[in-house]
């Protein structure tokens, strides 16, 4: 089936040993069967598996990883020896029934920026150059005749959790970085007024237009979700957090875990 991706895709290039984030430490990195059957045959690459997985060092990086941040498995190796979700990484996929629409997620600081920074609105667009229309719960939020605060309002269908009330619902999700919680402890300890949050989110309504069309492409037009994030990163934003950084570290906490993703599409749904 023919894939389409937003056309800022193209420009996305792992920045390898310049990245400040690396994806190649704090994940359990698990490899697909045909990956493992190459790898069971090498003993430089079996000697560190377990169990169908790299086993990490003890400061959570993986064993491939060198101390300049460049793979050891791609040096040694080439790309194409690479498992399915080290080559695919940060990409994502959404099957439909006559084609499968990719994208690049915010967890990898490189797409992050790429994604919240896009000219808007996005494209979609195939390999082979041919484009498909934007689904209308995506073009909605690009429609820069209505602030994006009312934008918000309508696909929430009116609905919005006070600035503690969301943080506290998010910060009793699994947390996996003690630094997410402490900065949602700003918000609860000393919550944000409505005021607050819209005029952060029209001081910055690129980066959010963008950050809300990512998520409702991403997530199949959730609505409630994608206006409940943005209005969570506002809050992050006005107590100190920088756009780019903070929503790296929500796709990290929220996205890239199934638990708290499933959990945050429920409640927010
Ligand atoms: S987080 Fe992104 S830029 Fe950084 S190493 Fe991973 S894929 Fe590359």
């Amino acid at each position: 089936m023919k894939i389409y991706w937003p056309d800022y895709c193209k420009d996305f290039r792992c920045k390898a040993d310049k990245c400040a984030h690396t994806c190649c430490a704090g994940w359990v990195i698990g490899i697909d069967e045909e990956s493992l059957k190459r790898f069971e045959k090498d003993p430089y690459i079996s000697a560190r598996l377990k169990d169908g997985y790299f086993v990490l060092r003890d400061d959570g990086r993986c064993p491939f990883l060198r101390d300049d941040n460049l793979c050891e498995m791609i040096i040694s190796r080439g790309e194409d020896y690479l498992c399915d979700i080290c080559r695919e990484h940060p990409r994502y996929y959404n099957t439909f029934d006559d084609h499968i629409e990719g994208g690049i997620g915010l967890v990898c600081e490189e797409a992050c920026r790429l994604v919240l920074n896009a000219k808007m609105p996005f494209a979609l667009i195939s390999d082979d150059g041919s484009e498909i229309e934007l689904p209308g719960y995506v073009k909605a939020v690009f429609d820069g005749d209505v602030p994006l605060t009312e934008t918000l309002s309508s696909i929430s269908g009116g609905r919005r959790a006070g600035s503690k009330l969301r943080a506290e619902i998010f910060d009793g999700m699994e947390v996996l970085d003690p630094k997410w919680s402490r900065l949602l402890s700003r918000v609860i300890k000393d919550p944000v007024s409505v005021e607050e949050e819209d005029k952060a989110v029209l001081d910055n309504e690129k980066s959010f237009r963008n950050f809300a069309a990512y998520l409702l492409y991403r997530y199949k037009g959730a609505g409630r979700f994608a206006s409940e994030s943005v209005y969570l990163l506002a809050d992050l934003v006005i107590k100190g957090c920088g756009i780019l950084d903070i929503a790296r570290v929500f796709s990290c906490e929220v996205e890239y875990s199934d638990i708290n993703i499933d959990e945050a599409l429920e409640t927010f749904g």
